[in-house]
């Protein structure tokens, strides 16, 4: 063969394979792993670790049995300080986080590459600005999420999530609100909605958050966690661990929220199937 044709061939070999990369390889090796059975003694950890998911009717568990097959294949997951992680602590926190995305789809989640695991909460340093001033110190964190894909957890908290499925605090559908909030480029409290639903949203939230400053500025002690009110998309993260974990409080108390949340999440925690 002459240099040409060798120069061509191996060009089409290069762009297809760029091609099946880029186009084809994700749904490909989604596709393969799912046609592995779950494995019976990950569903024994989901019904131990997951209380929600031992409230889900059959088909809703094996969706979000295949939801967490996707997660583990994709999701890089590191202990730090020491910390070991191990399948169970891959299940609790996958177990949780698709709880968020059961009505909607796995797609939502395709930025996310890595979860790194403190063993405790953890020191980090911070800087904030109060006027003028640029303040710097330690601050303590159960967890934190950024725009850049990663989740970081201490596991101390999700063992607190998964002993107790009634506690206003879940720091993992916490965190990964945070993620579903930044899918429009912005942490504003505002998860990417349609614009029928946004004005709907706007309207309501805005009114709820503007009650839950209202309370605490008049001393008074507010049902849903006071940390929600520091800014709007704490309010939507402390929210989203009200609709899963208070979910008839949530209703009987803000009955406009949590149906914005039941349209936004297309699932409802109390009536789910
Ligand atoms: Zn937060």
């Amino acid at each position: 063969m002459s240099s040409p044709v060798v120069f061509a061939v191996f060009a089409v070999i290069l762009i297809s394979v760029s091609v099946f990369y880029l186009f084809f390889y994700r749904n490909w090796r989604r596709n393969r792993e799912l046609r592995q059975p779950f494995p019976a003694p990950w569903r024994s950890v989901l019904e131990e670790q997951v209380p929600f998911f031992r409230r889900l009717p059959e088909a809703q568990k094996e969706l979000l049995e295949r939801y967490v097959q996707l997660f583990l294949l994709e999701k890089d997951f590191y202990g730090c300080d020491g910390f070991e992680v191990d399948e169970r602590v891959r299940l609790t926190i996958a177990g949780h986080a698709c709880l968020l995305i059961l009505g909607r789809s796995f797609s939502h989640y395709d930025d996310i590459r890595s979860i790194l695991v403190y063993p405790d909460v953890y020191r980090v340093q911070h800087a904030w600005e109060h006027g003028m001033i640029v303040h710097e110190g330690e601050e303590v964190r159960a967890g934190e999420a950024s725009s850049h894909g990663q989740v970081v957890l201490a596991w101390s908290e999700c063992e607190h999530a998964a002993n107790d499925s009634r506690s206003p605090h879940n720091v993992i559908l916490h965190e990964f609100a945070h993620q579903l909030d930044y899918l429009d480029g912005s942490a504003d409290g505002a998860p990417p909605l349609n614009t029928e639903q946004a004005s709907h949203w706007q309207q309501t939230m805005t009114e709820a958050y503007e009650h839950l400053q209202n309370t605490i500025e008049h001393h008074h002690k507010p049902w849903l966690d006071p940390y929600g009110a520091t800014e709007p998309a704490e309010f939507f993260a402390v929210l989203t661990e009200a609709f899963f974990q208070q979910s008839e409080h949530l209703r009987h108390e803000q009955p406009k929220v949590f149906n914005a949340l039941r349209d936004y999440y297309r699932f409802d925690p109390l009536n789910p199937g």
